[in-house]
């Protein structure tokens, strides 16, 4: 595997690929490495010639600056689960080759930010946007990978690739998930092992939600749902029932367009997982 920290570096070596034909499969990461992010990897290396990964915890995305600090860092264990896997190209980069300046440029998706992680983490995606646009930039892949874990954030990034009109197909992976069901993610190493049992409650709540819609009214299911959570181990962020395509929170039920989502904080960390019905 290679790595490379600078953008001038790696453009060289993939644009060479890139002139013998190879095929490029790009999956933006943030680092902390588990195997949510691995099964993004083997898709691509399945799809494309060359993958590349890219670890950065990407500072403009995060509104909280604690949380910012508090995001795991483990570059030398991913650095060797992602050679391990026979990754081709880790690129990470220092926060000041990425931004030699603070960025001006406003990235803003309407109706589909308003509501959800956009409500709740104010600049979030249009952070998110940029440091993309950036990546795509810089890597020009034919595919890059996203998890239906943050699918408000694939679903933006579909939108920005529309808008921008990028050559670059997006690939929604399905959410990998611990033995209690709860969604892999790099913040789990933060939670007590108590905590993490715990924190099964979110995938189970989700799991009643989607047995519940064929029997009950949303509305109805939303207070069953927020009751089951309701628990003095957890702060209930959001619970929503969203239109897969406006992610506006609906009331009507419509197979394959409807989606379950949650957010809340469990022993501090933050938490997010969705169900598409
Ligand atoms: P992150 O490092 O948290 O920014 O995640 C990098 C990519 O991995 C994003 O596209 C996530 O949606 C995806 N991802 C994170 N957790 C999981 C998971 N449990 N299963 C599948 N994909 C995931």
């Amino acid at each position: 595997m290679k790595t490379f920290e600078s953008i001038q570096n790696i453009r060289a070596h993939l644009s060479t690929l890139k002139h013998s034909g190879k095929h490029i499969g790009l999956v933006p990461t943030m680092g902390a490495l588990h195997n949510g992010h691995l099964s993004l990897i083997e898709k691509s290396q399945q799809q494309n010639d060359i993958t590349v990964c890219s670890i950065f915890v990407n500072p403009t995305q995060f509104n909280d600056l604690k949380d910012l600090e508090k995001y795991p860092k483990t570059i030398d264990a991913d650095s060797k689960l992602l050679q391990d896997i026979g990754c081709d190209v880790l690129f990470s980069p220092q926060v000041s080759e990425m931004y030699p300046d603070d960025p001006t440029i406003k990235l803003s998706f309407g109706e589909l930010e308003s509501t959800m992680e956009g409500a709740s983490r104010p600049g979030h995606f249009n952070g998110v946007g940029i440091v993309i646009s950036k990546l795509f930039n810089i890597v020009q892949p034919n595919k890059a990978y996203f998890g239906q874990k943050d699918l408000q954030q694939v679903t933006i990034i579909k939108n920005l690739v529309k808008q921008l009109n990028y050559p670059i197909e997006i690939i929604t992976c399905p959410i990998l998930r611990e033995e209690n069901g709860l969604a892999m993610s790099s913040r789990n190493t933060r939670l007590s092992a108590d905590d993490r049992a715990f924190a099964g409650i979110i995938f189970e709540t989700l799991s009643f939600c989607m047995q519940s819609v064929e029997t009950d009214s949303i509305q109805h299911i939303l207070q069953k749902a927020t009751g089951r959570l309701e628990n003095s181990r957890i702060n209930i962020e959001y619970i929503s029932c969203i239109n897969l395509e406006t992610f506006q929170p609906t009331s009507n039920y419509i197979k394959t367009k409807t989606a379950f989502c949650i957010a809340a904080q469990i022993g501090g960390v933050r938490l997010i997982d969705n169900v598409i019905v």
